[in-house]
C-alpha cells in the first residue's frame, strides 16, 4: 500500500492547488494527515476525454461526408443541367 514519504500515513485525497499561471488545471494528490504533495495530476479522466473526443470527431466526419455528397451531387445536377439541349 502506497505510504506518505513524510509521515507515512496511508490515506490521501485530491486537493485544488493555485498556480502561477491559469493555462492548465491541475489539482494536488496529499497525504491527509500531513498535507504533503505526493503528486500532481489534472482533474480529469483522460481516457473519458479521449472516448468522448472520438465519439465527436466521428460524428462531425459523418456530417462532413454527407455535406460533401451533396455538394458533389448537386455540382453533377448542375452540370447536366448546363449540358442539356436548349
Ligand atoms: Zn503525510
Amino acid at each position: 500500500m502506497p505510504k506518505c514519504p513524510k509521515c507515512s500515513h496511508d490515506k490521501f485525497a485530491i486537493e485544488d492547488i493555485t498556480l502561477d499561471h491559469d493555462e492548465y488545471d491541475l489539482v494536488a494528490i496529499c497525504c491527509q494527515a500531513c498535507d504533503c504533495i505526493i503528486g500532481i495530476t489534472e482533474p480529469y479522466n483522460i481516457a473519458l476525454s479521449v472516448k468522448n473526443l472520438r465519439a465527436e470527431v466521428q460524428s462531425l466526419g459523418k456530417i462532413l461526408r454527407s455535406y460533401v455528397e451533396l455538394t458533389s451531387l448537386r455540382s453533377q445536377s448542375a452540370a447536366k443541367q448546363n449540358q442539356a439541349p436548349g
